[in-house]
This record gives C-alpha cells, structure tokens and sequence, in this order.
C-alpha cells in the first residue's frame, strides 16, 4: 500500500486523481492545488473516501513540507506548472519523498525547454536517497519510454527518432490550447529545433512541415517543433544521428496564433499597463477557454508515436508504435479530454513504476532510462492500449534507404 500526493488541479490533476483513486495500491491521496476550489470539484466527481484535498501553493517550499511531512506520502506527483518543478523538487527533498512530473522546469520570463536546471539535483537526490522521475506524461514520457522499449527489443543500434504527434479532436471553439495556454503557446512560438549529427539546428518557428499519415486519422500537416523530450533521449540514446518531433495543427489554429502574435499578445516579458506590470501572455490565458473546460463536446482522436530507424545485427529495420486515444471515450471515463488524458494516466503508471520499487533508484532520471517493460505492460490495462509496426513502411522509410546505400 502507498500514499500518494498529486499538486495541481487541472485537466491533468482531475486525471491523475482519477486513476490513482482507481488504485488499490493507492490506500491514501492527498490533492493540493492552488485553487482548493478546483480540488473540491474533483474530490466531488470521484468521491472516494481515500481522497482527500488541501489548499498550496507549491511556490511556497516550506508550506509543501508541512504538507508532506503531515501527510508523509511516499510519493509526489508534480501536475502543477512547470515553474513549480523546482520548488517541490526541493521540497521533497526536504522531507524525503519520491518525485514525479510531466514537464521540465521553466523559468517565468524565458522559454528555455530545458532539463539542465533539474538534472543538476541529480547528486542531492542520490545522497538523500530518493527518486526523482522526469518528464513522465505522454510527450515526455511515453514516447521516451516507446523508444527505450523499441532498443530493448528491435534495433542494436537506433539511428533515426521521428515523434509524431497528432492531435485530430475538435473542441468546437474558434481557438483554445489543449492544456495550460501559456506553455503551449510558449512552445509552439520559439525556434523550431531539431538534433543531427551531434548539434542542434534551429529554423524559424512553424517553417518545416509535412504530410504524416496517422493510424485511423489520415494524413495532417506536421509542423517540425522542438520538444524537451528531444534532449533528454539525444543525451541517453548516443547513437541517434538525428530525433526530431514533429505536431499537427489546424490552418485555423495557426491563424489565429499568427494574429495573436502579430498583436503582442504572445509575449511572456512583463509590459506596463496604466502604472501596473502585466505580461501579454498570462493576460491571454486568462482571457482563453480552461483546457479542463474543453473536455466536455471534444470529439475525435489524438494518435501520438515515434518512428524509429535502426539496425539489429547489422540488417537495417524500422520500428512504429503508437497510441490512439478517443476524446470522447477519455471524457466518458474522467470527464477529462484526450490530451489530459495521455499525461495524466503516465503519470500514475510511472508513480506506480516508483512506489513498487521497479524504477526506485537514488538520484534524478528521465523515463528512458528506466526498463520500459513493467510501464509497456501497465499502459494498455490503465486506458491507453498500444500498437507497433515492425519493418512496415514509414513517412521517414527513405532516410533509412539512403543512410545504408
Ligand atoms: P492546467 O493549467 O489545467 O492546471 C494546472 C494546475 O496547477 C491548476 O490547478 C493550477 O491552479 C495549479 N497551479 C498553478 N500554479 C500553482 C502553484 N503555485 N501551486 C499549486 N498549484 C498551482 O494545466 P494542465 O493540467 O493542462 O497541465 C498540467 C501540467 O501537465 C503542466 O505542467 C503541463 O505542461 C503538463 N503537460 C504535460 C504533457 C505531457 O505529455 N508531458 C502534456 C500536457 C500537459 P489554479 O487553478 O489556481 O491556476
């Protein structure tokens, strides 16, 4: 039996909360959030008796480490926003807790996309004798773990990474983000980058695309972006020649992202309005749909993979896995959309992979660097079945043909 603490209450909070109700081996969760509204809300839809809610506000460390230290979990899963990372990585440190999140610390006033701030506690953490997981939702998470379990068991050597990232749903609003609007915009307006032969090669945001065909979707446009995920698999792959990640988006979707940024309104630096300091971005998020709030008319599917090239005793192959997740289906189960979905069931799988000892080693880690098999098992049973295509044919295939000729 386990004690779990969840932080944030949003479209991935109601999730997580869900399905760690939903757990046997969870015999007591505490979900804190900024809002105790929100948490109140959850508590409500899931009414277990092992769930209860506090009020935190996790930018404050020591008042994570009454929490912890009163509700002693043996676990804390980080679903709050990235700029709380290192506050309650802290914090757990303090009272000795295992840490999990979904998405790499960034600091308030610059997109960075970067783990150097979090691998840095690598040391703290091994001598305190805990755990600390790293980016365990889907996009990170899953698709570091497809990759790690694609190595383990299809290539020697793994040359080519493509992550491809569909998301076909409709949420019927002219223009909303799936999850919290100002990291998704943050991402989406940087560079795009991408990792070959050893270096980074940046292009202007949006300006590689290409036609991808996704299982049960078809084919959509998608835009090459650089996601976190890339560096960490770049570090702990080293014989990857190239990984790049590539999302979807509407026509309309990125008109309306032009606008807004041809307007301002994207910028994450504070600017003075009337005497008082407001920044651009916080400003249009409060003024944008809550993704938790997109959930309830969504239709359609999201299909989320990674392509891989390789060789296996010298022979060349290629390797796809993917999972399709259903709006609809996901908003049946949870009353959350698809996107929340897909982070907030890894989560709890990479929790579980934790507190059963399976992935506990001292220090600090990515999910690639954990055995992928015990995860790979639990992902099906827990809402998000997987499929793999073996030396199929691939969007990416004529690389592989080249890189051998
Ligand atoms: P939401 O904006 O819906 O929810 C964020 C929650 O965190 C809110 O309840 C918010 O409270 C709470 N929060 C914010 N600041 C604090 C604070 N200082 N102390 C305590 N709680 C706080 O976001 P999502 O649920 O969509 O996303 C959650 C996380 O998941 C994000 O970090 C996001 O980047 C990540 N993510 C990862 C993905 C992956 O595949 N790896 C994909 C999608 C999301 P309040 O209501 O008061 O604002």
């Amino acid at each position: 039996m386990a004690r779990v603490m969840i932080v944030g209450a949003g479209g991935v909070g109601n999730v997580v909360a869900h399905k760690c109700a939903a757990q046997e081996e969870f015999s007591d969760i505490l979900l804190a959030s900024r809002s105790v509204e929100k948490c109140h809300q959850i508590a409500q839809r899931i009414s277990s008796p092992k769930l209860k809610i506090a009020e935190l506000d996790a930018n404050h460390v020591s008042h994570t480490v009454k929490l912890l230290k009163d509700f002693q979990p043996d676990i804390l899963i980080n679903v709050a926003l990235p700029y709380q990372d290192l506050f309650l990585m802290e914090a757990c440190l303090e009272a000795g807790v295992h840490y999990l999140d979904t998405a790499n610390y960034e600091p308030p006033h610059e997109a960075k996309f970067e783990y150097g701030w979090q691998w840095a506690y690598h040391d703290r953490f091994r001598q305190a004798g805990i755990t600390a997981i790293l980016g365990c939702g889907f996009d990170p998470g899953v698709t570091g773990v497809f990759t790690a379990y694609g190595l383990k068991h299809y290539f020697d050597e793994i040359h080519y990474l493509d992550i491809v990232d569909c998301n076909a749903g409709n949420h019927g609003r002219a223009f909303a983000t799936n999850f919290n609007p100002e990291i998704n915009i943050r991402e989406i307006t940087q560079e795009g980058r991408y990792y070959e032969d050893g270096k980074w090669i940046s292009v202007p945001p949006l300006s590689i695309h290409r036609s991808i065909p996704y299982p049960e979707i078809g084919d959509r446009e998608s835009y090459l972006l650089y996601h976190e995920e890339l560096e960490s698999l770049a570090k702990h792959i080293p014989t990857l020649k190239r990984a790049r990640f590539w999302m979807t988006f509407s026509e309309s979707y990125l008109t309306h992202l032009r606008v807004l940024e041809n307007l301002g309104l994207t910028r994450i630096d504070p600017i003075d309005y009337e005497g008082q300091e407001i920044v651009p971005l916080k400003f249009l998020k409060a003024l944008l749909p809550e993704p938790a709030s997109l959930a309830e008319n969504y239709v359609g599917q999201t299909s989320i993979g990674c392509y891989l090239q390789g060789i296996k005793a010298g022979r060349p192959h290629s390797y796809y896995v993917y999972n399709n997740c259903d709006h609809a289906l996901a908003y049946q189960e949870v009353g959350s959309q698809a996107i929340s979905y897909t982070t907030g069931v890894p989560a709890v799988i990479g929790a579980l992979m934790v507190v059963r000892g399976i992935w506990q080693q001292p220090g600090v880690f990515n999910v690639e660097q954990c055995d992928p098999d015990p995860f790979m098992k639990l992902l099906g049973p827990l809402g998000l079945p997987w499929h793999e295509v073996i030396d199929g044919a691939s969007p990416f295939q004529d690389q592989l043909v080249e890189e051998v000729a």
